[in-house]
């Protein structure tokens, strides 16, 4: 799911990166700092090459590859090639063609012709070295054979679901006081991934039914909220981002109530993402949730359109935090309701719904319909409502916990 990130980073503003100053101009290419190089000897064959380039600040890019010819495409927002000639490049000869410039408003794209079928093979942007100021894009490309040459076709690029760059108006950092509260609601699943299933009760039906309740209560507590789906359709997990953020959510939380094998899992727990920290029981819930995507064809992990994970880390620092502490807030309403939870009720895991970089997100596994226990409360309407409340209260105690955190760190 690489390329979800790709999609992502076009909205981000990464205030953590840069002054004021130097986020209003564009990065540049530092070419006496950037290079071409091939690596073994020049025996007439494609050999592994990288391409160094030295900018003065980071920028979000993506990489892909284009045939007839082969060719490296990197679309970057935002660099401004137009005082760099490609052709000085050093190393340049080693291809066929180097070209670069302003694609459209807001992306510019460098495209280089290849001797042969390449493969990315590592894609990293990381603070520019030997002293220099910025950022160093490093693109590692190997020759493959021609059936494992993986191109981005059209059909792929369609899925995107791009609004143009220069319509999207940069997100304000945080919430200014003036708007209440926005709060993404997302109901897991829909459509024809009905989730986990017990008799003729889906998950993707119970979670529908609890977001409208939720709704409600949030609602009246004086929140706006904005629902991912509102009936039972297919939404992609990156589509649901997508409306969080188009929305201008300031939290999103994403409701759940899977199967997993009997005694892996009872109660109520809350995930924040952590690409690193998944127990056994996690992957396969990750699994689930993705699989529906893959199931559509959305999979793009097998495809070369990579990323700066770098980026997204760095743009997360800010809100992993916050993300957290909603976790605990969630954590300590539900105790006070007696809503029985998880041993460990706040865990990490690599759910592709929680990668947003820039709205704090949480999954609630409202409890596992393979647990009889679970299930009994999942039907409750009482139990329903106690923990909607629950959540509701947490909303609001971590809206002024945050809101008061933000105006510390401005000053
Ligand atoms: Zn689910």
């Amino acid at each position: 799911m690489r390329w979800l990130c790709a999609l992502l980073l076009v909205w981000l503003a990464l205030p953590v990166l840069a002054d004021d100053r130097a986020r209003s101009a564009l990065a540049t290419v530092d070419l006496a700092e950037s290079s071409l190089m091939a690596e073994g000897r020049d025996r007439g064959r494609p050999r592994p090459m990288e391409l160094r380039l030295t900018i003065s600040q980071p920028v979000p890019y993506r990489v892909y590859f284009l045939d007839g010819p082969p060719r490296l495409v990197v679309d970057f927002r935002e660099i401004d090639f137009s005082g760099a000639d490609a052709d000085a490049l050093p190393g340049r000869e080693l291809v066929p063609a180097l070209r670069w410039g302003r694609f459209r408003p807001g992306w510019s794209r460098l495209v280089m012709e290849l001797p042969g079928p390449y493969a990315l093979r590592l894609a990293v942007q990381s603070p520019a070295e030997g002293g220099a100021q910025g950022a160093l894009v490093k693109l590692r490309i190997e020759p493959v054979d021609q059936k494992d040459f993986a191109t981005r076709g059209n059909a792929l690029s369609a899925l995107w679901d791009l609004p143009s760059p220069a319509a999207v108006a940069p997100l304000p950092p945080r919430r200014a006081g003036a708007r209440p509260l926005r709060v993404a609601l997302d109901p897991g699943h829909g459509g024809h991934d009905p989730g986990a299933q017990v008799g003729a009760i889906s998950e993707a039906a119970l979670m529908l039914g609890f977001a409208r309740e939720l709704t409600e209560i949030l609602t009246r507590a004086g929140f706006e909220v904005v629902a991912t789906r509102k009936d039972d359709s297919f939404i992609p997990l990156e589509r649901r981002m997508t409306i969080a953020r188009a929305a201008q959510a300031d939290l999103f939380i994403s409701l759940h109530a899977d199967a997993l094998p009997a005694g892996e899992a009872a109660g109520l727990s809350i995930y924040v993402w952590n690409q690193q920290a998944d127990d056994r029981a996690t992957r396969e819930l990750a699994m689930r949730h993705d699989r529906a995507d893959l199931l559509a064809g959305l999979d793009l992990s097998g495809t070369d359109d990579q990323l700066a994970d770098v980026l997204m880390d760095l743009a997360r620092t800010e809100t992993h935090p916050r993300s957290e502490a909603f976790a605990k807030f969630a954590v300590s309403e539900l105790n006070r309701a007696g809503i029985a939870m998880h041993r460990r009720p706040v865990r990490g895991a690599a759910f592709s719904v929680l990668k947003s970089p820039d709205i704090p997100s949480v999954l609630v596994e409202l409890g596992f319909m393979t647990d009889p226990g679970d299930r009994a409360n999942l039907f409750d309407p009482d139990w329903r409502a106690r923990t909607a409340q629950a959540l509701a209260q947490a909303i609001g105690h971590w809206a002024q916990d945050d809101a008061a955190r933000a105006a510390l760190l401005r000053k």
